[in-house]
């Protein structure tokens, strides 16, 4: 870590970057702690990325985070990953230390569990099987940091089922892959039903899937948060289910990365939820 009292700057490396709520995030946490610094976008085409990246310590940044398109193609240009973030196959925060060397980690995974336990503090990875739909960046972090938190059984089901299978080589035999088309019977017993594909997310269509199968006191997670409430959470919602959007994530996956690059672990507070809310 820099000297505490030195002007800090972080910010969100991706293609496009304009839509998103770190900013809003960092920058308040920043205030509240009264440490100076700054959080800002960092628009940057991939045919840039590797002239972009060793710049970050010669600017001073202390670090930033990762989004898309480069959530991947940055692991072979920085020097050290961490093994959650080698597992995921992906990086969303890179910290720049002491020596000025780049390493990089991954608490999109981590920051929806803590998310789903906010929300329900006796649900664990444990509780029982989990559903994940989706196979794509998201739901890599996702199943794999579950795995490694200690999941029993986590039932996969992508539109294309070969990217599902790769996650479940990668991760292991606690991953079961089932077809599209039987997503809804995959929902059987289940304890966690999380939705990490991109239906539901305002100008998409939405998640199609019956809860008949679901089991009332089931977590339903949905990672998108604009719209705050997907079709899928409100009708889980509405049967009883307790729901989790994608906002939570982005809160908590934000708390360890901001701790790495300013030195406090911030809290998320109602009114830094309320700040949030104020940019939709
Ligand atoms: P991605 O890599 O592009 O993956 C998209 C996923 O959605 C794939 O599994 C894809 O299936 C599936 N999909 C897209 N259109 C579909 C359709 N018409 N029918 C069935 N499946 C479809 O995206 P990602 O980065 O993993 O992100 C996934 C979601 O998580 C997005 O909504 C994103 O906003 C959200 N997210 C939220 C946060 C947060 O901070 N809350 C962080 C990261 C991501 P195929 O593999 O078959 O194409």
């Amino acid at each position: 870590m820099a000297d505490a009292n030195a002007f800090g700057i972080a910010g969100l490396l991706g293609w496009p970057v304009a839509h998103s709520r770190s900013p809003t995030i960092h920058n308040y946490w920043l205030n509240q702690y009264g440490l100076s610094g700054r959080y800002v976008l960092l628009p940057v085409p991939p045919e840039k990325l590797s002239i972009a990246l060793p710049g970050l310590a010669v600017l001073g940044f202390r670090g930033c985070n990762v989004t898309t398109p480069h959530k991947q193609a940055v692991m072979p240009m920085i020097q050290s990953v961490d093994p959650l973030a080698r597992r995921i196959g992906a990086v969303n925060t890179i910290v720049v230390e002491k020596d000025g060397s780049l390493k990089g980690f991954n608490n999109d995974g981590n920051g929806f569990i803590q998310s789903l336990r906010d929300a329900d503090p006796q649900w664990r990875p444990d509780s029982g099987p989990i559903v994940v739909l989706g196979a794509g960046g998201a739901a890599r972090a996702v199943v794999a940091s579950l795995a490694v938190q200690g999941a029993k059984e986590i039932r996969l089901s992508n539109r294309t089922l070969d990217k599902a299978q790769q996650i479940a080589d990668a991760v292991g035999p606690v991953v079961k892959v089932l077809p599209w088309d039987q997503r809804a019977d995959a929902l059987d017993g289940a304890a966690l039903l999380a939705n990490a594909t991109s239906l539901g997310m305002a100008g998409k269509p939405p998640l199609e899937i019956s809860l008949d199968r679901l089991p009332k006191n089931a977590l339903v997670g949905d990672l998108i948060y604009i719209p705050p409430e997907t079709p899928l959470l409100a009708t889980a919602r509405m049967r009883g289910n307790i729901t989790v959007n994608g906002l939570g994530l982005l809160l908590n996956q934000a708390r360890p990365a901001f701790n790495a690059w300013f030195g406090v672990m911030p809290e998320i507070t109602p009114a830094l939820r309320q700040a949030i809310a104020a940019t939709f």
